[in-house]
């Protein structure tokens, strides 16, 4: 069983990531962001709700959010047997602590805390690249600055707090995708639980 926490600020490559993580070690991938973009497709109340925090680059409240990942972890429990990738969960300290818990309360633990560490001017140019490219609503540079600045507030924090426990383990996150890769999977064949 593994369980990671897939970190890094807006556009540092945790989707990208994610998905050569799941391949390797046969993970479950929960992408909040990704799970609450399907809501608003889907146009049910908590899609309507998500919609207007995250066009204003704004995150959703700790405990509605808290609520919705504890759903999404008991839908599938089968597909999360082998671990799960945390993608855009946490992103403020009290939802660290509630990830704890819950892991706790299922019989489980958070293994290792991976951090994509990329500089400020790349992050807004991979996100006005994916803005182009995919049409994802929250890449305009508007709502990106915003992000930018929830990140540092709310979610960058969370690095001293995973340090404190010894989870952290920081990434280059530029340059190859296949060297960034390489370097996250060393990071979690050498850990110690
Ligand atoms: P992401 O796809 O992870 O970049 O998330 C897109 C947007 O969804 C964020 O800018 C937030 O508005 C919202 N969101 C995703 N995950 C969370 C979370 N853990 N807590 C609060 N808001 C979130």
């Amino acid at each position: 069983m593994l369980n990671i926490v897939i970190f890094g600020a807006p556009g540092s490559g945790k989707g990208t990531q994610s998905e050569r993580l799941i391949k390797e070690y046969g993970l479950h991938h929960i992408s909040t962001g990704e799970v609450l973009r399907d809501h608003i497709a889907r146009g049910t109340e908590l899609g309507q709700i998500a919609d207007g925090y995250i066009s204003k680059g704004q995150l959703i409240p700790d405990e509605l959010m808290i609520r919705v990942l504890a759903s999404v972890l008991d839908e599938n429990p089968e597909k999360t047997a082998a671990g799960v990738i945390f993608d855009g969960f946490p992103r403020t300290i009290p939802q660290a602590e509630a990830l704890s818990k819950m892991l706790e309360e299922r019989g489980t633990e958070l293994h290792a805390v991976v951090g994509l560490e990329v500089p400020e001017e790349e992050l807004v140019k991979r996100m006005l690249k994916r803005g182009q490219e995919s049409g994802r609503a929250d890449d305009n540079l508007d709502t990106i600055v915003r992000r930018l600045k929830v990140y540092h507030e709310q979610t960058s924090p969370l690095r001293d707090f995973y340090k404190k426990e010894g989870s952290y383990h920081p990434v280059d996150g530029t340059g190859d995708m296949d060297r960034i890769f390489a370097d996250i999977k060393t990071h979690l064949d050498n850990r110690k639980d």
